[in-house]
């Protein structure tokens, strides 16, 4: 075996109703003044917000509820802006992936300088921590609550490229499932599918070692177990099992990456509007069978566990998953035409392609595209 490492500094507080501990976990970080960064809606109109303000009680409490889906680097650089003239020495980033990648690149930008287009651009690199962050998942999808990542929408390069950084980690992720519970259908199903793929890729990336497979191993088991359940019956014990299996791959993702699924993604959702899962989700089962052969052993003793016979099987199992759950299956549904393939194909090349467990060229991309066109 080759030599490996594995590094997660985050603090890990799990369990159905952690966030009234949130005083605690900001007292320990003696936290004075926070600065919330959020979506713009759902915080609010859910009651998390007043909430947050009642637990909070004697500090300061600076609310930046400004951050859209697949956030840009203006919303970046703007709340970067807000958190250093409000001198705030802490940052909560409560939301999706998109809130959680914003707050941690604002406290980032707190103890480093410019725009986080510089660093985006590989013009500048983050050498120092920035502010303590606590990182509040209310989907689950992403895992961003435990990763050295904050994705951010480059519109100039109709690109979403992510900044990568040890000292990106937060502090705490605060991993309270019933968070998650107000997600309408579409968004359940869409972040749980992001995280079923992103244990896919991880499971059968080149990169991987003992302690990320154990991860995306039982991340895949877990997913595939409780996905529909989470999102059609939402009951407690699978609403739970999702956001481990996310957790689970946001630790696992965040130290070997993904591979050939989250780069063709990002055309997806930038050309079409489908959501980040979605978007992944499209592929999974092509790639599945495109990958076949290459990963036959290495899936030999979880399938089973799935009653699945095999490979072939789990892709099944997958497109039917993504049919009950009302995911987008053909690239023709969200929009895609024959012409779009070679672009899609080319902009869908990213560093991690590189890590599928079968080479797959652009040329590849193209025949997979055609299939589920
Ligand atoms: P999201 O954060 O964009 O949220 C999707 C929508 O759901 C938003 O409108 C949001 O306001 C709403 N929402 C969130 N929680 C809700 C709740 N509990 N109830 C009702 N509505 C709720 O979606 P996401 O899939 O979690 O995050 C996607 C982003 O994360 C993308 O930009 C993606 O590239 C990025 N990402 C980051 C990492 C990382 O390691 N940093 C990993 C994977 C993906």
């Amino acid at each position: 075996m080759e030599n490996w490492g594995f590094y997660m500094p985050t603090k890990i507080r799990f369990g159905w109703g952690q966030f009234q501990e949130i005083r605690q976990t900001v007292d320990d970080l003696d936290g004075k003044r926070i600065f919330l960064v959020t979506g713009q809606k759902f915080a609010k109109k859910s009651g998390l917000l007043d909430k947050l303000s009642d637990q909070l009680k004697g500090l300061t409490l600076e609310i930046f509820a400004e951050v859209e889906e697949n956030p840009s680097i203006e919303t970046v650089d703007r709340g970067a802006a807000r958190c250093r003239e409000s001198e705030c020495d802490l940052v909560i980033g409560l939301g999706g992936g998109s809130a959680m990648d914003a707050g941690k690149a604002m406290a980032m930008l707190q103890r480093n300088p410019g725009s986080i287009r510089e660093y985006l651009d590989q013009k500048r690199v983050c050498q120092t921590k920035g502010l303590p962050v606590i990182a509040v998942p209310t989907t689950s999808g992403t895992g961003s609550e435990v990763t050295r990542f904050s994705v951010i929408t480059h519109k100039a390069k109709k690109a979403k490229p992510a900044i990568a950084a040890p000292q990106i980690f937060p502090d705490v992720a605060l991993v309270d499932p019933e968070l998650t519970m107000s997600m309408p259908l579409k968004v359940a199903a869409s972040t749980g599918l992001d995280a079923l793929c992103q244990a896919v890729e991880g499971f059968w990336s080149t990169q991987g070692n003992p302690v990320t497979r154990s991860l995306s191993f039982q991340a895949i088991k877990i997913a595939m177990e409780n996905l529909e359940s989470a999102c059609l019956k939402k009951d407690k014990e699978s609403v739970i099992n999702m956001a481990l299996a996310s957790h689970l791959t946001g630790i696992e993702m965040s130290n070997i990456g993904n591979t050939s699924i989250h780069p063709l993604s990002y055309p997806i959702t930038l050309d079409y509007g489908v959501p980040h899962g979605f978007a992944c989700a499209i592929f999974l089962p092509a790639v599945i069978r495109f990958n076949a052969q290459a990963i036959e052993d290495r899936f030999r003793d979880l399938l089973p566990l799935l009653e699945l016979p095999n490979v072939e099987a789990f892709a099944e199992r997958v497109d039917f998953l993504l049919e009950k759950l009302k995911a987008p299956r053909r690239l023709s549904e969200v929009g895609v035409r024959a012409e779009d393939i070679p672009n899609i194909a080319k902009r869908g090349v990213g560093r991690s392609t590189a890590w599928n467990p079968r080479p797959m060229s652009e040329k590849d991309i193209v025949e997979i595209c055609k299939t589920i066109l």
